[in-house]
């Protein structure tokens, strides 16, 4: 059997007729930048966000740039955050001169550690920046009280997490503007790049919608330096389609991680996602931690048609490109030790049991040797 990571053409032949109608109307319009397609995504986005203003940009990692940028965050603020994150959450920040201040994981989660984030505030530090890691929010009620007690701004990287809550309340009405990607293999994937912001307030909508598009008012007539960070039309209408189905997709998605959770639930030498009771799991990535050599591990489930996957290998402080910031091995030692352990099983919505079965079979085969 051969099972991938997440399987994009089980998803298009679907829903097939309807995403070739909305591309076929977006070339017989030519409407290929923003554009109505695009217009009826961010309507429809920001409903399902619940909140305000949803705007769609070229892809998550401006949509984090233009957050940041709205917040009045740059040279010589700190913005606290987790290192076990995609490394687009930190970039935005290298570019516009933040520094960023990590705080360890929490173990049972691997979101940022509330319990952390107090001891790394100093004068300088504007924001905390959660990163809802695999699809599971992070604590967002202990997040807010910490924000408020020091008058710190939250910005929520959702790039993972569409449709998660906390405490019963959608992951992006915590924080003043919240980012999300559309990258094909996200809960909700474009056909190429894609992203998303929301936020409640009005003047930070004005000025990111400003910010996206060269900041132009009116057509020629620019009020700041902007970005082109426009979402192509064609994306817009393939994603609007696609929010029919997300609500539906993520309940899959819950049920396959529940399945997973009942028969990979005996197997020695594994530890299964913990899922939060505050929290409303999306499971973008369904991610286990092995006893024993994780590469080896992953490399025998390759070899048996699995295509599991790490993420992340390296936690953020460790990274190459962010030398500069001092950081060491030992620093954030529960990110290190998870980066070690882990592997993403496949999950996508249209997984069968089938397929699970397999996954679950010859993880058990493969732990017995390796573990
Ligand atoms: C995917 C991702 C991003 C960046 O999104 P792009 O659309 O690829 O730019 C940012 N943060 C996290 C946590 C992500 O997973």
């Amino acid at each position: 059997m051969n099972i991938p990571l997440v399987d994009l053409k089980a998803q298009y032949r679907s829903i097939k007729p309807e995403i070739d109608a909305a591309i076929q109307d977006i070339m017989e319009n030519t409407a290929f930048i923003m554009g109505k397609g695009v217009n009826e995504f961010e309507a429809s986005f920001a409903k399902y966000a619940h909140t305000k203003h949803a705007l769609a940009v070229a892809n998550g990692t401006d949509a984090l740039l233009l957050a940041m940028i709205a917040m009045g965050l740059g040279a010589g603020d700190e913005v606290i955050t987790t290192p076990h994150t995609f490394i687009a959450t930190i970039e935005p920040m290298i570019q516009l001169g933040i520094k960023p201040v990590f705080v360890d994981i929490d173990p049972k989660t691997y979101n940022i550690d509330p319990n952390k984030i107090e001891a790394a505030i100093t004068s300088k530090t504007k924001a905390i920046a959660p990163v809802h890691i695999y699809g599971q929010a992070a604590n967002m009620s202990a997040i807010a009280a910490i924000a408020e007690k020091h008058g710190l701004a939250i910005l929520e990287d959702a790039a993972q997490a569409h449709g998660s809550e906390w405490e019963g309340k959608r992951i992006g009405s915590w924080g003043k503007v919240t980012g999300f990607s559309f990258y094909p293999g996200k809960n909700l994937g474009a056909a190429g790049e894609a992203g998303g912001i929301i936020t409640n307030d009005d003047a930070m909508a004005e000025h990111m919608r400003l910010l996206l598009n060269h900041g132009s008012e009116t057509k020629y007539r620019h009020t700041v330096i902007g970005y082109n960070a426009r979402m192509d039309g064609l994306q817009g209408a393939i994603l609007n389609v696609k929010m029919n189905y997300i609500e539906q997709w993520t309940e899959q998605r819950r049920a396959n991680a529940a399945y997973y959770d009942e028969i990979l639930g005996n197997i020695e030498g594994l530890i299964l996602p913990y899922a939060e009771p505050r929290a409303r799991h999306v499971y973008h990535l369904y991610v286990v931690q092995v006893a024993g050599n994780r590469d080896a591990i992953l490399s025998a489930l390759h070899e048996k048609g699995i295509g599991a996957g790490i993420h992340y290998p390296i936690p953020c402080h460790l990274q190459p490109a962010l030398a500069d910031l001092g950081y060491k091995a030992g620093d954030f030692p529960i990110a290190e030790a998870v980066a070690n352990q882990i592997i993403s099983l496949p999950m996508f919505p249209e997984l069968s049991h089938e397929q699970m079965d397999y996954v679950a079979a010859i993880l058990r085969e493969v732990l017995a040797i390796k573990a």
